[in-house]
């Protein structure tokens, strides 16, 4: 076991805070905080995170991305200004969803759009009435003539208010139940839906974070499904288990940045003559707050290192996303108190960071279903009727 980066992985992160610095954060500045950018407008901060192999960044080079092992495309993650996180990831999972699963046509009509960021992508799983049991889709896939015609609603979707191309999970044979599941890939140009943001705790108005979207007759050519008949299901969890490290990651992020934040005000701000990083129940926050923080990183490298070696690692994806999210919850909560009333003050960047953290627990599977997805493979017994 190394717990060193190899110098290219150094280096590699080094070029992300950078880029972070140099390019990011001034195109950003532009923007004033409380109104929404257009979707142009982010496709164009997309665009600039595309030579360090930021969108797609696991889909082999041969169709246009990256080519980086999982554990590089974490390391490179964990450097990226964190508005830009999740408009990222899932661009990057549809893309990554179409070169695993795709056949050559979907893969050369729609994989260039996705990683120049001439698209933004999204996954369309839940839906008004079907949240943690996705094997009650209700959305539906008809077959007509040469097309599909798709219709449903999906919600709580990431990228949903400025996507393009969305990866729907719907039934098309309601018969056969969950086995009847299968992704299609619908976009927008072609095939017309609507989209609305829906307003979350810890949202930025410049892009929100998640939409709703409404599939009313939709119709997308035949060839557009996506994946093995019948196996949608199936496909959502092995999708999971790289989304789970990368929410854990995102929580990781969030964590580190309340600690960076608590141990420099406890140094600065004195109470009693001193400063208040002297007082030993401030010490024991921040040494809390740290290995809250090291324990989730560790647990999200280790789930990722799983992810290259192949097979299956549900528990590992599980414990570190169940875990990374609920300490990053805590750990920034630690860090407002540390702050004493500032924290709960807009002027100070902790409150923001525990509203986005908070986010986190529920996504991709809550707390309660990576629990579960533990015990079941440690204890052979499913509480998933
Ligand atoms: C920020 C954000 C981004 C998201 N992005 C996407 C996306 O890109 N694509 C997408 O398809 N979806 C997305 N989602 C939806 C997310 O995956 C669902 O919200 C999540 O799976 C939970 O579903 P639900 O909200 O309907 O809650 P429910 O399933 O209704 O659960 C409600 C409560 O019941 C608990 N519960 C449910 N079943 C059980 C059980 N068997 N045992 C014990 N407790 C249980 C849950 O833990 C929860 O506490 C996103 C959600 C958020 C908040």
């Amino acid at each position: 076991m190394d717990f060193e980066l190899t110098q290219e992985q150094k280096m590699l992160k080094d070029s992300a805070r950078k880029l972070m610095e140099r390019e990011i954060a001034p195109y950003m500045a532009q923007f004033p905080e409380d109104q929404a950018m257009t979707p142009d407008q982010i496709k164009t901060a997309l665009k600039k995170f595309i030579p360090l192999g930021y969108i797609g960044g696991t889909v082999p080079e041969e169709y246009g991305g990256a080519g980086l092992d999982f554990m590089t495309y974490i390391l490179l993650m964990e450097e990226i200004d964190p508005l830009f996180f999740i408009p990222i990831m899932i661009t990057g999972g549809a893309a990554g969803q179409i070169a695993t699963l795709g056949s050559e046509e979907q893969r050369r009509t729609y994989l260039p759009a996705l990683l120049n960021a001439d698209k933004i992508g999204c996954t369309g799983i839940t839906e008004p009435n079907v949240g943690s049991n996705p094997s009650f889709i209700e959305t539906r896939a008809v077959p007509d003539g040469d097309d599909w015609i798709i219709n449903g609603a999906k919600m709580w979707i990431s990228n949903g208010a400025f996507c393009d191309i969305c990866m729907v999970l719907a039934n098309a044979d309601p018969g056969k139940g969950r086995k009847g599941l299968n992704y299609f890939i619908v976009d927008k140009e072609q095939s017309p839906f609507e989209q609305r943001p829906i307003p979350i705790i810890g949202d930025e108005a410049r892009m929100p974070e998640v939409g709703h979207l409404t599939f009313e007759d939709c119709r997308i050519p035949r060839s557009n499904v996506i994946g093995v008949p019948g196996e949608g299901l199936r496909e959502t969890m092995v999708i999971f288990q790289q989304a789970r490290c990368l929410v854990a990651l995102n929580s990781v992020i969030y964590a580190q940045k309340a600690l960076d934040a608590a141990v420099k005000y406890a140094k600065e701000r004195t109470q009693f003559g001193r400063p208040i990083g002297q007082f030993q129940l401030i010490q024991a926050m921040i040494a809390d707050m740290a290995a809250l923080t090291d324990a989730s990183r560790m647990l999200t490298y280790r789930a990722a290192a799983l992810v290259d070696r192949g097979g299956r690692m549900h528990r590992e994806a599980s414990i570190a996303k169940f875990y990374a999210t609920e300490a990053a919850v805590k750990v920034t909560s630690m860090a407002i108190q540390v702050h004493g009333a500032y924290g709960l003050s807009t002027e100070y960047p902790v409150e923001k960071l525990f509203r986005r953290a908070r986010v986190m627990t529920i996504p991709d599977g809550t707390t309660q279903i990576q629990k579960m997805v533990v015990a079941r493979e440690l204890l052979g017994m499913s509480a998933f009727a």
